[in-house]
């Protein structure tokens, strides 16, 4: 590849090995992911994106594309190839009176909600607030809003894609309808996404936190998480419980409920019976701004940390589904390794499974298993344990899968991740990229 014959038509900087920025330009949020790419192409623009696209083309290249460089799988990079990166393009306007946000895809969550939350507006989005806006939105997006205001993707009014061939298409209800639909859970398959406008909603404070109980305790918490949940919440609580280990060392079980209505109050209400059951040793819900929910489990995940994830829907979380989680999670290979069930109804799970190309709106319960540790020496040990522990709750599951949550050894379940909008997609993908010049990705083959 010829860097010089890109640098010509470039404006951004183009960084090879050698560079003194090289190192740090190819770090991604999963430490284990250790690749080395023959070019990373800083885009400044939509401009830059299509020239590094045009090039990727000239050139026979299959590049990666990366923003928040958080997925699991560690597609934002590879080995040998061009990286087209859109990190340094953080524009973002907001329009009030429409309550519409449009950003570039530069933007991280926590960088979005800054400058969002200045208007007092917000949309459903990411747990912590170093994932990338782009792969997080294009891959459907679950969030603390989901149950009020619908998932990521149902909030997205149009995006501007740089397509296989260099052009500049804007997707949206009325203009290349199919790429729209597509482009709503069908991730990096479609082109090089540069900004995406967003619905925004009036909501600047929440109640939430964390109900902390022993570990032993799993098996009463989570039959009372279901049961709680199963109950019928509101649009606007969300209810999650984690398996997780305290800064302290304490193995834990916690309940994370987000009441995000207009009265807080009520969200008071709605809580007090699950804030008296236990009682939980820590009790931690309280009324707080959206911004600091959207921090509040960033240390959780640090970047740069090694990481392994299995996950899938449950079918349902009957007793004996909650005996084996309980078994195989009584104790955890790492202490910073968390097994999350997230639950979502409302207007995230309303949609007809075809409204949009994300593929799991039918099934409530989301099981992630994310094992998080520092030393290479334990890798095995780790995605073992990974393995293990899904393996026990293999007897529940839905069969569907949350595209964003596939590692990288996964890429056979990406159908999976799709269900029956996959075929669609396969269409989609074959009119506007037939040479799947973007396959560095959870793929949809032409
Ligand atoms: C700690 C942690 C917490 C998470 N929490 C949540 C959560 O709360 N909710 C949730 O839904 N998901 C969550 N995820 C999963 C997250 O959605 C995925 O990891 C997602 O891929 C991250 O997007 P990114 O832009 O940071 O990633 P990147 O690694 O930069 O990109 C991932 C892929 O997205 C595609 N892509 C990225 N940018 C573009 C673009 N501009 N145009 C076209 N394609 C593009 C590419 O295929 C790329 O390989 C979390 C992940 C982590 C690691």
């Amino acid at each position: 590849m010829d860097i010089a014959q890109l640098q010509a038509h470039f404006r951004g900087e183009v960084i090879t090995p050698g560079h003194a920025g090289y190192d740090a330009a190819r770090q991604i949020w999963n430490g284990m992911i250790d690749r080395r790419p023959a070019a990373i192409a800083r885009c400044t623009g939509p401009a830059d994106v299509a020239a590094a696209v045009r090039f990727a083309s000239e050139n026979d290249l299959y590049p990666a594309i990366r923003a928040g460089g958080h997925n699991v799988a560690g597609l934002a990079m590879l080995d040998g190839g061009l990286v087209i990166d859109v990190t340094p393009m953080k524009g973002i306007s907001i329009d009030r009176k429409a309550m519409t946000a449009t950003a570039q895809t530069g933007h991280t969550w926590g960088t979005f909600d800054r400058e969002t939350q200045m208007h007092g507006l917000a949309t459903t989005g990411g747990l912590i607030s170093t994932t990338g806006i782009a792969g997080l939105t294009l891959g459907g997006g679950i969030g603390w809003l989901m149950g009020r205001c619908g998932l990521v993707c149902d909030n997205t009014l149009s995006y501007d894609v740089i397509t296989a061939d260099g052009s500049l298409v804007t997707a949206s209800a009325n203009e290349h309808p199919d790429l729209f639909w597509a482009l709503k859970g069908g991730g990096g398959n479609f082109g090089v996404v540069t900004s995406i406008t967003y619905r925004m909603y009036p909501i600047t404070q929440v109640l939430s936190g964390m109900l902390v109980y022993p570990r032993a305790m799993s098996a009463q918490v989570l039959r009372r998480f279901r049961d709680f949940a199963e109950a019928g919440l509101p649009d606007e609580l969300i209810l999650y419980c984690g398996i997780v280990t305290t800064p302290d060392g304490f193995p834990a079980i916690a309940l994370i409920p987000c009441y995000c209505g207009d009265d807080l109050a009520e969200g008071e209400r709605l809580l007090a019976p699950l804030r008296k059951f236990g009682p939980p040793v820590a009790d931690m819900v309280g009324r707080m701004p959206y911004l600091a929910l959207q921090q509040m489990l960033d240390a959780a995940a640090p970047y740069g940390i090694r990481s392994y994830w299995k996950s899938s829907y449950l079918a349902g979380l009957p007793d004996d589904a909650i005996e084996a989680c309980a078994a195989a999670t009584a104790a955890t290979s790492s202490p910073r390794s968390l097994v999350m069930i997230e639950h979502a109804h409302g207007r995230a799970t309303a949609p007809a499974p075809d409204a949009t190309a994300f593929g799991s709106r039918s099934h409530a319960f989301d099981l992630v298993i994310l094992s998080l540790w520092s030393d290479p020496a334990e890798d095995q040990t780790h995605i073992d344990w990974t393995r293990d522990t899904f393996r026990a709750m293999q007897p529940w599951a839905a069969g569907s899968v949350y595209v964003n949550a596939l590692s990288e050894d996964e890429a056979e379940r990406t159908p999976e991740a799709y269900g029956p909008n996959h075929s669609r997609l396969r269409r989609v993908k074959a009119q506007y990229d037939p040479g799947n010049r973007f396959r560095h990705n959870q793929n949809i083959k032409p």
